[in-house]
């Protein structure tokens, strides 16, 4: 029994594994309300547990943690560990769904319900793919983990609680999410990183009212003209962060890296089609996609003071506010810019308070190791095209637990349709993209099978 045959088992089992996708999808786990989690975790235990992988649920401070493994009779074996996640988005507003989210229907060619791409049938399609090794008594080619988590959509907010203390339990060759959705075109694309994050608010009071400016203007300090020469602190004269260090621990891309930004395209028109901009983008295209995946950004989210409504309000602003967000690269450490970031207030303007949300690391893996160059042949067998591969997405996920926490390199393969509706009404995954998944992971297991175990 080889690979053809688990294609061909997957292609004769099309009916099944849509009816488990729709038996997951039934399961309304909504982690941030605490609902569905044991239905859930109950399910994908019962059917990893069927196809031989021993598999547990693993208590965290939120929803359980689900681990599996299975093993190869294959003498040095490489291992390839699953990551994904089995909570789902709230589905309201629901009078925009055309039918039940929890009672997922196909139509069209694409099976619609809450958390059918988002991730339920992408993480499935790895379970179905082994299913189909096993049906077939196909010898796997690698040994196999599975961690799927439950919190996923409320930020992953205590995945550590598993991943410190099992490090060992994860040990791999390659971590394998498949999340989001293709190319527009219907490209398949892959990515091997994202940015970190840190989010804040900065605040500034000068009077606990807003004063009337004529009685009072030049005399109370104005808090919105103290933010907007804060927030010019921030920037030098070439639009660079000017907080003292900030740079420090960028790391440019390799050789290898500019080659593939080298091979993505990049249409000024369609830039401003997606964005919305009032002019076409004038950066080059390495300026482009150096600033979205290799350059960190300190950017204004928002800005607020005094009165911007109709006609006149003539006050003295009390009050200021700007919120910002700072996407790092490797190996800008959170901890670390955030001390800058106080470093900066203490220097310039003692006033302001800082509030601080998140702070995620970046993540960033070699495309070039051979677990990495098994996929991206793998994905143009499957889909018969050259995969759009962007060395990293300019997005932030918690992928750092695995690569800077577990020490592991991770890679992202979408299988989705790129217009999903994930966290919308009517999300929906087209079948061809999902059968075409099931297939894909286990050509991409076959793939990994045959490079050489390493030591
Ligand atoms: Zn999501």
């Amino acid at each position: 029994m080889s690979v053809k045959d688990v294609h061909e088992h997957i292609d004769r089992n099309r009916e099944k594994d849509l009816e488990t996708l729709k038996e997951l999808v039934r399961i309304p786990s909504i982690a941030s309300r605490g609902q569905g989690i044991e239905e859930a975790c109950s399910y994908i235990l019962g059917l990893l547990r069927s196809l031989g992988v021993s598999a547990e649920a693993y208590p965290t401070g939120g929803a359980p943690v689900i681990f599996g493994h299975i093993e190869t009779d294959k003498p040095g074996a490489k291992t390839v560990m699953f990551y994904g996640h089995y909570d789902v988005q709230p589905p309201e507003p629901l009078d925009k769904w055309d039918s039940d989210p929890f009672e997922p229907e196909v139509r069209d060619g694409r099976i619609y319900g809450r958390g059918v791409g988002d991730n339920k049938g992408q993480f499935l399609a790895h379970i179905l793919a082994l299913r189909s090794y096993v049906a077939t008594g196909t010898q796997l080619p690698v040994n196999i983990k599975f961690f799927l988590e439950g919190e996923e959509e409320n930020g992953s907010a205590n995945i550590l609680d598993f991943i410190i203390p099992h490090k060992d339990l994860l040990a791999c060759d390659l971590v394998y999410d498949a999340d989001g959705g293709q190319e527009p075109d219907g490209r398949p694309s892959m990515h091997f990183g994202t940015r970190g994050m840190v989010d804040c608010t900065f605040e500034i009071e000068t009077a606990a009212k807003d004063n009337h400016s004529g009685h009072h203007g030049n005399n109370v300090p104005n808090a919105a003209w103290k933010m907007v020469k804060f927030l010019s602190t921030l920037v030098d004269e070439d639009g660079r962060c000017a907080i003292e260090g900030f740079y420090d621990d960028v790391i440019p891309p390799t050789a290898y890296e500019k080659g593939m930004i080298e091979a993505l395209e990049l249409d000024p028109l369609d830039v401003q089609r997606v964005t919305g901009a009032v002019r076409p983008t004038e950066l080059s295209k390495e300026d482009f996609y150096m600033n979205r995946m290799f350059r960190p950004t300190f950017n204004i989210n928002g800005l607020g003071s005094g009165y911007t409504g109709a006609g006149y309000r003539t006050i003295v602003p009390g009050h200021a506010v700007a919120k910002m967000d700072f996407r790092l690269v490797k190996d800008q450490d959170p901890q670390d810019i955030i001390e800058k970031i106080r470093a900066h207030i203490a220097k310039y303007d003692p006033d302001v308070k800082l509030t601080v949300g998140s702070a995620v690391w970046p993540s960033r893996t070699d495309p070039q190791i051979p677990a990495c160059r098994a996929v991206m042949r793998a994905v143009e067998t499957v889909y018969g095209v050259k995969p759009v591969i962007q060395p990293l997405t300019g997005a932030t996920n918690p992928e750092y637990v695995f690569t800077k926490i577990a020490g592991l390199p991770s890679i992202c393969v979408p299988y989705c349709n790129a217009d999903e509706s994930q966290h919308a009404p009517n999300e929906n995954f087209t079948l061809e993209k999902f059968y075409q998944g099931i297939h894909c992971t286990a050509e991409v297991l076959s793939e990994i099978g045959k490079e050489e175990a390493r030591r």
